[in-house]
């Protein structure tokens, strides 16, 4: 059992006003594990007024002193790597191979912000003047649980970039791993008030952080309902806001794809980090000219992945986060047979031989057309759909009539192909042929997926606003 009833407040670790208790569990077991007390709005208050005192120290560091900081907590959290995984395991659930690229990704995100200052021009000319980028004031972040470690190092690589302070609201249900990241991160020795971290509800902890009128700026990362509460409280202090969301990204699987390589990476993209991950790429689409062979392999691969406990290594899709979320996965699995779509593989229920823990069964639709709920709502969960297509501009069609535009895949035996469909796609990101994560490429969405981007320049970008000195002519 772990109690945690302290919060992060000005270099830190404080009891918070707050007393309310929330329980946290392993999800493949389903037992308790420890407890979280929970931050208040005096909390929130507390801790912006000590960013409030650490902003002006944070917007007069060098380039030089910002870098320092991020390759501090990069070693910081490579020190601990070990601890960060088992606290993810236990938490979380999540399998081996998605807790280790984790933990080193966390690191890692440190690592490339420090390379970004390092050739971002905060110093620029717009005709005869003199324009610098300066950043906002206090930063309020706000976080989900699907990755909480890469979360929490995002925001706050960010507010060091850009030479601003925080203040981050985690997911009340990470709080172990919050926890963790914070005593790495404390034995960095940043400055003081630099990052401040309370735990708390989103109604409560939240809302505070997004009607503060000391805050200047909103990142969060969430669903996109959460994000329309969030910008309209947000709007009366006239917030700027970065706002990374949902998605119901398309793998398009063209009709040249190599099936042994495509049908694998079609798969691990759909149920990737289980199917809870904004970017998984959830409505498979399929040439209707190759239709039976792909439904075959989709099946059998599928059925082919292990779901298990996360430190089993063979194991590829582990338990959903919580009961409720659970519950919602399994709603969508009921909708998409009311709906009139056919189970290729899956179904309601846990897997054979798992009668404890929130797994749930891989689950693959076909017969799914692309007006169904379960092909427009994302589910956050291993639940994917296929769409099939008659030609490349169909898919394309298809690909695009969503609320959505995150993330979009193509699999084909050519690039050059792949590519002129990938210029036709609505996406914050096209990934072709399941290329390796890209730590310096832009991430965040189009439409409903969001609003402005993260990482590398496009990132500091939305944490920085220009101000021009015009000077008289001599
Ligand atoms: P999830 O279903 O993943 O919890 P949410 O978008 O609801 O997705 O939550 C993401 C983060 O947003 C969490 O930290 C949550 O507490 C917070 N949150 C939820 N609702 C609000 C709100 N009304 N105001 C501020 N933060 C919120």
């Amino acid at each position: 059992m772990r109690d945690i009833d302290k919060i992060y407040v000005d270099g830190a670790f404080v009891t918070p006003h707050g007393t309310e208790q929330f329980d946290l569990f392993n999800p493949a077991t389903e037992e308790k594990i420890g407890t979280v007390r929970l931050g208040n709005a005096e909390d929130v208050r507390v801790a912006v007024a000590a960013a409030k005192r650490a902003f002006p120290v944070m917007a007069s560091t060098s380039k030089a002193e910002r870098i320092a900081m991020l390759h501090r907590l990069s070693d910081a959290v490579r020190l601990k790597a070990g601890d960060l995984i088992a606290a993810m395991t236990e938490e979380y659930g999540a399998p081996a191979y998605f807790t280790g690229f984790s933990a080193q990704n966390t690191a890692s995100i440190f690592d490339v912000m420090a390379a970004t200052v390092e050739t971002y021009e905060f110093d620029r000319t717009a005709g005869s003047s003199v324009v610098r980028m300066l950043p906002l004031g206090v930063v309020g972040a706000i976080t989900p649980w699907n990755s909480n470690f890469g979360f929490i190092a995002t925001k706050l690589a960010h507010a060091i970039g850009s030479g601003s302070s925080i203040v981050i609201k985690p997911a009340e249900q990470s709080a172990i791993q919050t926890q963790l990241l914070v005593e790495c991160i404390h034995d960095a020795g940043l400055p003081s008030g630099l990052l401040n971290v309370v735990n708390g509800t989103g109604p409560v902890v939240g809302a505070e952080l997004t009607t503060n009128p000391d805050v200047a700026m909103i990142t969060f990362t969430g669903s996109t309902p959460a994000a329309k509460i969030i910008q309209r409280a947000a709007l009366d202090t006239m917030k700027r806001l970065v706002l990374e969301l949902g998605g119901k990204s398309p793998t398009i699987i063209l009709d040249d794809a190599d099936l042994d390589t495509a049908i694998p990476t079609a798969l691990m993209t759909g149920f990737a980090n289980s199917g809870q991950a904004c970017v998984a790429g959830t409505r498979i689409l399929v040439p209707n000219s190759r239709r039976d062979e792909i439904f075959q392999r989709l099946k059998s691969e599928a059925e082919r992945l292990k779901v298990g406990v996360p430190t089993d290594p063979q194991v590829r899709i582990g338990p959903l986060a919580n009961a409720k979320h659970w519950e919602r996965v399994q709603s969508y699995i009921q909708l998409g047979q009311q709906e009139g779509a056919t189970l290729l593989t899956g179904g309601e229920g846990r897997p054979g031989g798992l009668d404890k823990g929130w797994f749930t069964r891989p689950t693959i639709f076909t017969g799914v057309s692309n007006d169904m709920r379960i092909a427009r709502e994302e589910i956050f969960g291993p639940v994917l759909g296929v769409i099939t297509y008659d030609d490349d501009d169909d898919a394309v069609k298809i690909a695009n009539d969503s609320e959505f535009g995150l993330q979009a895949y193509v699999l084909s035996s050519d690039v050059a192909r792949a590519t002129r469909i990938a210029e036709q796609l609505i996406a914050g990101r096209v990934v072709i042929n399941g290329a390796p994560h890209d730590p310096y490429a832009p991430f965040g969405g189009f439409k409903q997926s969001g609003i402005g981007r993260e990482i590398g320049a496009y990132g500091l970008d939305a944490y920085l606003e220009p101000r021009a000195i015009l000077k008289p002519t001599a």
